[in-house]
């Protein structure tokens, strides 16, 4: 059976989270205990992975102080987790154009330290997609050194009910500027604007070379009633759960669901490992 990438997975210590987020987290994650002791023992992490039939997986993360409460320690922790298991684990890290002086000597060194792929949260970080059209510049120089280096940048796209998020920022289209300006840059639009806006994120990865989405977050046996066309952008989507996020309860249920979806054997392949094996090389 093909080796299943989970492109969008989160695993950091829930000491790091904002009272309210914390608290919003404990109600609303199904796998809160879990993810616990996960973040404090990265074997446990990789059981749990073996056990879901989990290859490799994504453990993304987002420097969002004002909503989430996660400051720029973030990357450093999880690249040190990932460093656990290279060929395993792949980090992604964050930099939050508001909080550094250098943005694209942050970007340096989170490649330095291990980070494979960058990850935005507009609705978290409070700022849009395309702010640097607006004047935010060090968002600009975060994409273009992102492009430089070839390393992908995952925009997370659709709606958030954390305390706090602005989900203004939350629409895929606002990502199309990026696409225009930043050619070459891998993005990768998390959840394909689940729940409000699919059909943004299906166009932005039809009309852009180098922009995929994940299916995050987006039950599995629905995603073709969101996404009925799936097949046309089978070469450019990418499997991932958003474990331990709101309403994910249960990983390996949500690759079954997945592969009992009516989809091409060579189409199942592409999202559940292909795309990201392509985009992520496991040697490196
Ligand atoms: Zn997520």
């Amino acid at each position: 059976m093909t080796p299943v990438i989970d492109i969008h997975m989160h695993v950091l210590p829930p000491r790091m989270l904002k009272p309210a987020v914390l608290e919003f987290a404990r109600r609303s994650y199904q796998d809160f205990a879990r993810l616990e002791k996960f973040s404090s023992d990265p074997m446990a992490f990789l059981n749990f992975l073996d056990a879901a039939g989990v290859e490799r997986a994504g453990l993304v993360t987002s420097v969002s102080p004002e909503v989430i409460g996660h400051t720029a320690e973030v990357n450093d922790w999880n690249a040190r987790y990932c460093a656990a298991a290279p060929g395993r684990l792949i980090a992604f890290g964050s930099v939050h154009p508001d909080y550094v002086s250098d943005a694209a000597a942050e970007v340096d060194r989170l490649v330095s330290i291990g980070i494979r792929a960058l990850k935005l949260h507009p609705p978290h970080q409070l700022f849009a997609p395309n702010a640097y059209r607006d004047g935010l510049g060090p968002l600009a120089a975060i994409y273009a050194r992102a492009q430089n280096l070839g390393l992908p940048v995952m925009i997370h796209t659709g709606t958030s009910v954390f305390p706090g998020a602005r989900n203004l920022y939350a629409r895929p289209m606002l990502a199309d500027d990026v696409g225009v300006d930043y050619p070459d840059l891998v993005v990768i639009l998390a959840h394909g604007g689940r729940p409000l806006w699919m059909n943004e994120a299906f166009f932005l990865v039809r009309r852009h070379k180098n922009m995929y989405m994940d299916v995050s977050g987006i039950p599995p046996q629905k995603l073709l009633e969101y996404f009925p066309r799936l097949e046309e952008i089978a070469d450019k989507v990418l499997f991932g759960t958003d474990w331990p996020g709101p309403g994910v309860a249960d990983v390996r249920g949500n690759i079954e669901k997945f592969r009992a979806l009516p989809l091409r054997p060579e189409v199942q392949r592409k999202i559940l490992c292909e795309n990201a094996a392509r985009l992520f090389p496991a040697s490196k």
